[in-house]
């Protein structure tokens, strides 16, 4: 087992260069074994990339301390040549150098352009996929030998693995040039992950940490089967050796070769006239990468001409006519000090990481769930471990898994606490066949804390200014014990609390009270009964107008009503049996709530189960009208298009993204016309008068 702190390298700079450069290059060569030999690194990209830079920079400013052999100058790593046959790479594999913001990329534009003595220079853009370089070797257009790209120099042959892998030529077409190296990314598309993942899962196995490491491990089998069942794909994205065939002077002409040849060449490259066309993809593809089928890390910027290139050349181990500007990291390793678990308003239990707070994914990650006891177990994370955390987009952070290379000798496997963390130390009970574990005592004072925070939020009862915080404070001050009590709160009461001002607290006041007038279906969903949500919440209100008739509605009633299956309407039964809470909401209906009734459709529920998303102004409805008369009828009208939305319908001045969506996902589009045929009858209109996507007018 390693040391953390060796591995992390949190060690500050010694005054000594010399003998930082040596540490670094020893943590160094230690990673790229883990990374390359072993395909089980022990720190995110982003903490190797610290390093090298680290190095690099004390390189440059003591040159007299660099050494020939330093892993600045390297590529990769040597193949350990125990599983398969080295091959020796005619055209070298490189790396490539890094940007790390558009201030490198900059400077990187501004090295080019000296370079070429100010010749104007095209560029083409590519997304840098995170897989592993591979070279697919052609010879008489016979498919003979792939290799990985090992040092650069000496790869392995993986030919028999490779050959595995979809989509690839193992014949090319006459006009094929004699001798053919392609080289490009071997990939694991993020369907084929998850997968795995879930078959490791299953099998009790550990899950690979990324589709990177997935699609590296892949590939190193002994077994080709094994390979093939992990689906692997490949985007090509450069030549290598070539003989004979026909002569390029560019670097996108050889792309489009290939993909004639019938190569697989990723569809979102774009040849741009100048830098600022590089910075705009670049920027476009941080903010769009998890739009895509796989995993990139960055973009590559390639110079077209293939003179130019020619003319810039080559450092020891990357092009000078090339760049690839890297995203910021969206993992990062770090300590799990420890599990602990929340109670949830319902009672359900749910264990959270508490880590050593970490910056990635854009923001510090110092919590993340782990859902549930299942997920702790096939995780098996452990706290003392040293986790890798991964945030990313706008996707709660995750804790991907431990590093087990790193975890300490004899840590204990957590155990699900039996006691709920609450005061009352009640049982926690895990029911038979179900996931979560739940407090099951009604009187939990952190069932209580979450119902309040759910009743005000903003789905629910909309109470601005009563967050988590002051809920909190409300309930340790013993203010409030339950939903109801929040309405008989005084501005004098407030300003005992820490945090409260005149201002603040009559604000507050105000909201509360104008609570008391929400519609219907924000009340029932206030009321937090288990799994009755918004949108059953909303064809309730519609099929029983009044909380007494639901109240009173049988089960049987309830489980025909759009949105709410059995399961909802065995929940809502139950919850209006239980004394307590039909006292709370008497208590509430004192404190002045008004339930506010909904009109009872009466309308024929020709809708009943499809999304119809309006857009544009229509010269019949309002836009509130058309959504209204689409609910009406038992449909729902949400604010965009997916595969699932039955109709759009399209007025004056649509919004384009839904048009556009519309039209590639085939939505059927109508017009006013068309959806008044629509509300009457719950059909689209017959094909000869209505307008079917891509066919708008
Ligand atoms: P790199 O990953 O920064 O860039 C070069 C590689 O990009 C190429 O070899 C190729 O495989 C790939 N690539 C993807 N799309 C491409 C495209 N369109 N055109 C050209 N190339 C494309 O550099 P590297 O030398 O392969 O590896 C170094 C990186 O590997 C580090 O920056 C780090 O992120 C990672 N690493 C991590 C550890 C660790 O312990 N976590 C250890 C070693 C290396």
């Amino acid at each position: 087992m390693s040391d953390p702190l060796r591995t992390l390298a949190l060690v500050t700079s010694p005054a000594d260069p010399a003998a930082r450069i040596a540490e670094l290059s020893g943590l160094i060569r230690h990673h790229d074994e883990r990374y390359y030999g072993a395909d089980a690194p022990e720190i995110s990209d982003a903490e190797y990339d610290e390093l090298m830079r680290e190095l690099r920079s004390l390189e440059a400013a003591n040159p007299d301390l660099a050494v020939p052999d330093s892993p600045t100058q390297r590529i990769g790593a040597a193949p350990l040549g125990a599983t398969f046959a080295p091959v020796v790479h005619r055209v070298p594999m490189t790396s490539l150098d890094n940007a790390m913001d558009a201030d490198e990329l900059t400077a990187w534009g501004e090295r080019v352009a000296r370079g070429l003595g100010g010749a104007p220079a095209h560029y083409v853009c590519e997304l840098k996929i995170d897989g592993l370089a591979m070279s697919l070797r052609y010879e008489s257009g016979r498919f003979v030998q792939a290799a990985t790209r090992g040092d650069g120099r000496v790869g392995e042959d993986v030919t028999a693995n490779v050959a595995t892998i979809a989509g690839l030529p193992r014949r090319l077409p006459g006009g094929a040039p004699e001798v053919l190296e392609v080289r490009g990314e071997v990939y694991m598309p993020l369907t084929s992950f998850d997968a795995l993942n879930e078959r490791a899962a299953e099998a009790g196995q550990p899950r690979f940490a990324n589709p990177r490491n997935a699609a590296a491990g892949s590939l190193r089998q002994k077994d080709p089967r094994v390979t093939a069942s992990r689906e692997l794909s490949f985007w090509c994205y450069q030549l290598g050796e070539v003989v004979g065939g026909p002569v390029f002077t560019s670097h996108h002409q050889t792309l489009e070769f290939l993909a004639e040849l019938g190569f697989p060449v990723n569809p979102e490259i774009r040849l741009v006239a100048d830098l600022a066309g590089v910075d705009e993809f670049c920027r476009q593809w941080q903010e769009r990468r998890h739009d895509l089928a796989y995993e990139i890390d960055g973009a590559v910027c390639k110079i077209d001409d293939l003179a130019q290139r020619e003319a810039l050349g080559f450092t020891s181990r990357a092009p000078r006519w090339a760049i690839a500007y890297k995203f910021p990291p969206e993992e990062r390793t770090t300590l799990l000090r420890d599990i602990q678990v929340s109670i949830g308003r319902t009672g359900r239990a749910t264990p959270f990481a508490v880590l050593e707070p970490v910056f990635v994914g854009g923001s510090t990650v110092g919590m993340a769930t782990l859902h549930n006891q299942d997920q702790v177990r096939a995780k098996d994370v452990r706290p003392g471990d040293t986790v890798v955390v991964r945030k990313a987009g706008d996707v709660i952070p995750e804790v991907v898994g431990p590093v087990l290379a790193l975890r300490p000798e004899g840590l204990a496997e957590w155990q699900f606490p039996t006691t709920c963390p609450c005061a009352l130390q009640s049982t926690l009970v895990r029911p038979d066949g179900e996931a979560d574990t739940r407090c099951v005592e009604p009187m939990c004072p952190f069932q209580r804390d979450q119902r309040i925070i759910y009743f005000a939020s903003r789905g629910a009862m909309d109470i601005e200014g009563l967050g988590e915080r002051t809920v909190f404070q409300l309930s340790d001050a013993g203010l409030v014990h339950d939903p109801a009590d929040i309405y008989s709160l005084t501005v004098d009461q407030l300003l005992e609390l820490d945090g409260f001002a005149r201002m603040s607290a009559e604000k507050l006041v105000a909201s509360i009270a104008a609570s008391r007038s929400r519609p219907l279906p924000r009340v029932l969903t206030a009321l937090g009964v288990k799994g009755l949500g918004p949108s059953a919440s909303e064809g309730i209100s519609r099929a029983f107008g009044r909380l007494d008739a639901v109240m009173e509605a049988s089960e049987a009633d309830l489980a025909t009503t759009e949105g709410v299956g059995p399961t909802i309407a065995a929940s809502i039964v139950r919850w209006f049996a239980q004394p307590a809470n039909r006292e709370m909401v008497e208590k509430l209906r004192r404190a002045g709530v008004d339930f506010g009734n909904v009109e009872v459709s009466r309308l024929p529920q020709v809708l009943a189960g499809k999304a119809v998303v309006v857009t544009g102004s229509l010269e019949g409805y309002s836009r509130e009208g058309a959504e209204e008369a689409i609910k009406a009828r038992g449909g729902k009208s949400p604010g965009s298009v997916s595969s699932k939305t039955f109709a759009v319908v399209v007025g004056a001045d649509p919004g384009a993204s839904k048009l556009t969506k519309a039209t590639d996902l085939q939505v059927p589009i109508l017009d006013e016309a068309g959806f008044a045929h629509l509300l009457a009858t719950g059909e689209l209109p017959s094909a000869t008068d209505d307008q079917t996507a891509g066919q708008t007018a």
